[in-house]
This record gives C-alpha cells, structure tokens and sequence, in this order.
C-alpha cells in the first residue's frame, strides 16, 4: 500500500491548486479526482467567468499557474449602479494606489493552465478517474481504499471534493445549508459599447447582474434570480435573451448581441464551522460554499490552498493536531466573515424591502467621506485578509 505525506480529494480548482502548492515545496501528494482528466471534464472547469482577486493572482502566480498565460481580463475599474435609481458608484483601482483590482479568467482556461502545471509539478501522482470509496483515520496515518480496489495511506486527507463533500460528510463534520431558491445563469455576449478593463454589477430587486470583461468585445453575464424565473429565460431564444438583458441591464453598453452557451447553477449556502477532524481537512467548496454575488467562492478556497500550505511548510507532520489547529486558527475570522458577507448580500435580494437600503449601504461604503474604511474594505475584497499568506504576500515569479 502506498504512503503519501498528503492525499486530495477533488482535483476541482482548489484539491489542483493544492497539490501543485504542496509538490512544489516537496511533498508527496495523491490526488484522486472522480472526472476524467481531460480540459472541461472536471465539473469546476466550465464557462463560468471568475472573478479573481489580487491575491489570488500572487498565489496562482507563485505557484506557476500563470506561466502558461490563460487569458486574463484586468479589471481597473467597477461600475456599480441600482435598477430604478439614478447615478452609479464608479471604484478606479488608480484611486486606491492599485494597478488592478483582480482579473477574469474563463474556470476551463484556468483548468488548464493547472493542469498544465500540475503536469511540471514533481511529487505529485494522480489517481484520476478514481473515487474515494471510505477511509478510516487513527492518531498515527489515515487508510484509503479507493473503488478500484487500491488502496492509499497518508498523513492528511483532504477533502476539496465540493459541495456535497464525502470527505466532510464521513469525517462526521457538522455543517449548516441553505437553498436560497436561486439560480445564476451564465453566458457571454457581444456589447456595441467596448469597456474591456471593467466591471459592471447591477442590483435589480429580483437579484444582482454582472457583466464581465471577456477578450474580442464580449462580457460574461452572471444573471441570477429565482430558479423558475432563470428556467423561463433559459427557454427564451437568443433574441428574447437579449431583450431580456438589455431589458435589465439598461443601454450603458449599447446593444447586445450574440449570446453565447448558457448554463445554469442552483445557488445554496453551506457553511463547515469546524473543518477539521483527526488527520483530516477539507477547504474550498467542501468548506464553504457561498452565493456568487460578490465573486468570493473560488478567492476564499485558494486562500484556503496558501494557509494550508504556509502551515503544512513548517511542520513535519502535516496530520498532526497541532498542524490542523494552526490551520483552522489562521482560517477562522476569514471564512466566518466572508461567508457572513455574502449570505447578507444574497438574502438582501429574497427581500426587496432590503435591497434599496443595501444600495445605500454600498454607496456609504465607497464614499469619499470615509476614505480610510473604504481602502480597508477594497484591500479585503482584494483578497488580502489577515494573516496574508505567504503566496499571496507578492508576486516573485
Ligand atoms: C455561476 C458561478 C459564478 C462564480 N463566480 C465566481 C467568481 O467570480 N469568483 C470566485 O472566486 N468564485 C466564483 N464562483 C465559485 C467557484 O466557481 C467555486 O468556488 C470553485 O469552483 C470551487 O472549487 P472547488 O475545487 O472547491 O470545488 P469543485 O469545483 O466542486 O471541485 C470538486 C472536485 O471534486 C471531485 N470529487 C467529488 N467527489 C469525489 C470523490 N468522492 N472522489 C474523487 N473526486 C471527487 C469532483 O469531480 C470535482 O472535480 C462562482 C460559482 C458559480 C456557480
């Protein structure tokens, strides 16, 4: 049987992300991913444009993920504005001494740019396709058989195998759900007006709308609203769609044409309180799973990614129960706060008597009147929480 100083769970954008951390600082690493390995095979790796944050730029920098240069959109300036009131908040990130406030990345392009790194990366062996079949952890190792009959031990698991986590569920974590009865669709498409280092979000009473930079004059659209009303727009033809869009969205991008393949996600909220057990983690969307609405999912799991590998570097045992107690130390305040945030966001928008005063709230928040808690709050939503992590510290590559 085969001894690993780590196995992973879920070869999704943060279980990849993790194993090329913990190759590249010398681990021995499984990774056992369900999906067949292939661009677009693992479910993470799709058409959703991501928004990722400054911070998370550096980590995937420093891990070499940039090297293969997926596309990236900047994004330098957000353009926030409120169905049915006038004026919009504009943030430049010039105004808070930053070149950027984050990128887009297509999830498939980012898939394959880790792939492609984890293809680099020495110490790592996958197991893919191959499911998780059980485990059983003692104070010393955990065992894994796998469903092919083979079998794994290791000094931590962790599971980054998603939502509906078997690793969480078996470790016996509790974790607390809710089903917003929303869903976002997404989708890009062509705009008459060309805005390629902006962002746009708009805050309707039915829910929120992004338009995201994409290359060639098209932005992805994450529309997200109630799941019976995203079904009806999901039948709709490609002109109906368009009039619907511009129909919510208003003329500040001029026409749209063109959309693109559309796809659906049903949004929930699952918060793990504790994530951790004996020899056992679980991070990324195992961990926490938040509402799109303020673009954090896939930030929050990488941040996860850089914190696990900061303690994991200065332990020898990467299971022990002191190395998982620093770990849910440093990740504590973040996770709690950020997915507070986001569920306050999302269920502002199952209230409509809510929504007019959130907009406020998000004008006050950027105000010039309080420019220090604003540059405290663009800094966090950069993705610099503290403690920052070492990958996410600045970009050496
Ligand atoms: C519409 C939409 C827009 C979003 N936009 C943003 C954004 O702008 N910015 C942002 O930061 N985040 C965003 N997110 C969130 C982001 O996509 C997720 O947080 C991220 O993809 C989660 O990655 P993960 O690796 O934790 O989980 P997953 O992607 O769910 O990966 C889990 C992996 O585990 C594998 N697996 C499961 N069970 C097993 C098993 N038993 N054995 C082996 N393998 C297994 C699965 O096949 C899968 O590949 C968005 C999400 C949605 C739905």
């Amino acid at each position: 049987m085969k001894h690993f100083d780590v196995v992973i769970v879920g070869g999704g954008l943060a279980g990849s992300a993790l194993a090329i951390a913990l190759g590249r600082a010398g681990r021995s690493v499984a990774l056992i991913e369900a999906a067949p390995r292939q661009t677009g095979a693992p479910p993470g790796f799709d058409d959703r444009t991501l928004v990722v944050n400054a911070a998370s730029l550096n980590i995937l920098a420093n891990l070499g993920i940039l090297d293969s240069r997926p596309t990236a959109c900047d994004i330098r300036q957000i353009e926030i504005t409120r169905a049915g009131a006038p004026g919009h908040l504009t943030l430049n990130a010039g105004d808070y001494g930053y070149k950027r406030f984050g990128a887009v990345i297509v999830a498939r392009e980012l898939g394959a740019a880790m792939l492609q790194a984890l293809e680099r990366t020495e110490g790592v062996e996958e197991f893919c396709p191959a499911s998780l079949a059980g485990f059983e952890s003692t104070d010393k190792a955990v065992r894994l058989p796998l469903e092919d009959g083979r079998a794994l031990t290791t000094d931590l698991l962790v599971g980054a195998d998603g939502t509906h986590s078997m690793v969480r569920e078996l470790a016996g974590m509790s974790s607390h759900h809710h089903d917003y009865g929303q869903s976002a669709m997404i989708f890009n498409v062509l705009t008459e007006k060309r805005r390629p280092d902006s962002a746009f979000e708009r805050f309707t009473p039915d829910g929120p709308l992004a338009l995201l930079p994409q290359p060639a004059g098209r932005m992805g659209v994450v529309w997200i609203d109630d799941s019976h009303r995203i079904d009806s727009v999901l039948a709709a033809d490609d002109d109906e769609l368009t009039r619907r869009l511009q129909q919510r969205f208003g003329t500040g991008l001029g026409r749209f044409e063109r959309p693109g393949r559309r796809a659906n996600y049903p949004l929930a909220l699952l918060r793990t309180e504790r994530p951790i057990a004996r020899r056992t983690v679980v991070i990324g969307n195992a961990a926490n799973t938040v509402h799109p609405v303020s673009a954090q999912g896939f930030n929050l799991g990488l941040r996860d990614v850089a914190a696990l590998a900061d303690v994991i570097a200065s332990c020898d045992d990467p299971g022990s129960s002191e190395a998982l107690a620093r770990y849910l130390e440093a990740r504590r305040h973040d996770q709690q706060s950020t997915v507070a945030y986001t569920d306050t966001l999302a269920r502002a928008f199952t209230n409509p008597s809510l929504t007019g005063q959130l907009a406020s709230t998000l004008g006050l928040v950027a105000h010039a009147a309080w420019p220090s808690l604003s540059r405290r709050l663009v800094r966090s939503a950069m993705g610099f929480r503290e403690p920052v992590s070492s990958l996410a510290r600045e970009w050496t590559a």
